[in-house]
Formats: C-alpha cells, structure tokens, sequence
C-alpha cells in the first residue's frame, strides 16, 4: 500500500558494499524523512499491538527503530549491543557471520521477568542476528514478542533461522 511504495522509493540500494557482489540496502534516506520513518514505525509495531512491553533494539540501526517506537507507544528500549559496550553483569550470545562471528550482550537484569520483547531491526538476511537477539531474550528470562523488520530478504532465508517465532517484515525482496 502506500507506506510500503513510499519507503520502497526511500531505500537506496548500493551495488558491491560492504563487500564486492553484495546489494546493500541503504536505509538513512528514510530516516531523514520524519513523516515516513514515523509510518514506518508505527507499521512495523502495529501488528503485534498490546503483546509487548519492550523493544530489543540491536546496534545500531535497530537503536533508531527501537527508540522511535518507544516514543510512539508506551514500552522502552532494551539496548542489545556489540560486544564489550554494556558496563553491568551481560549475558552474551556468538554467531557466525559470512566471515568470521559476532557477538551481541544485554544486561542481564535490565526488564521484569516475563517482560515481553518485540524485537526490531532494519533488515533481516541470513536471520543469524534476530536468532541471536531473541536467544538472548529468553536465556535472561523475558518473552519473545516477535521480530519485526522494515525489509525481509526472503531468499537468505532468515525465517527458518526463526522458526516458532512470529516475524513481520514491511518489504520482502
Ligand atoms: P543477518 O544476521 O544475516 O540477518 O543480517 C542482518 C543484520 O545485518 C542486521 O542487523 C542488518 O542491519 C544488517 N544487514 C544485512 N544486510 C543488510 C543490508 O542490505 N542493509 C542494511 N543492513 C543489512
């Protein structure tokens, strides 16, 4: 529909980034436009309207989504960071990444337990990120809401790396 064409135009694909023969989708084009960026939040939080009591936003774009949508509702932010960043007792989880792993904390003690976390990132591929994140969600005791994503790219096949969860994207390509 009509969010969904707007942020279509607003997403700048770039040929050979961070590495030859990879699209990159470039989402800060949407981001400078508050009227779109608010559309979009408000879409991605929608569907799983009062089933959340806060949004895991992961470094860094997902920190953008995550305190916009913050903003727009009633539930705060779970900083879910790069390694070595949270300065209190984290829980961690590795993942392996095209080339070499990555590792994302949160602090252990930072929602109620049984807090429920809509999980909230820019754009899901292989889903090795979003599977860390609610990993980490559940291993510090809170619910998994969901995960939702402006742009799902469908043949990465992020949502068998997420399979039991509940995932909304805005875009699939
Ligand atoms: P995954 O772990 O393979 O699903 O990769 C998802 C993570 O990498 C997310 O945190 C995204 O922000 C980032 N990412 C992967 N591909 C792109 C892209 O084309 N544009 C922007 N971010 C991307």
């Amino acid at each position: 529909d009509d969010i969904r064409a707007e942020l279509e135009s607003h997403i700048a694909l770039v040929p050979d980034f961070p590495e030859p023969g990879i699209l990159f989708r470039d989402l800060t084009p949407v981001f400078t436009r508050a009227e779109l960026f608010r559309g979009m939040v408000d879409a991605m939080v929608e569907p799983f309207a009062g089933r959340y009591d806060a949004f895991a936003g992961i470094e860094a774009r997902g920190f953008l989504l995550a305190g916009a949508a913050s903003m727009r509702t009633d539930a705060g932010v779970l900083a879910v960071r790069k390694a070595g960043k949270l300065p209190r007792a984290t829980l961690a989880e590795s993942y392996a990444l095209e080339y070499g792993v990555a590792r994302l904390e949160v602090h252990a003690d930072e929602l109620d337990p049984g807090a429920r976390v809509l999980v909230l990132d820019d754009v899901l591929a292989t889903g090795g990120t979003a599977a860390a994140t609610c990993s980490l969600v559940e291993r510090a005791g809170w619910e998994v809401a969901g995960v939702a994503v402006v742009l799902e790219l469908e043949a990465l096949g992020g949502r068998s790396a997420l399979k039991g969860r509940e995932v909304f994207s805005l875009l699939q390509a």
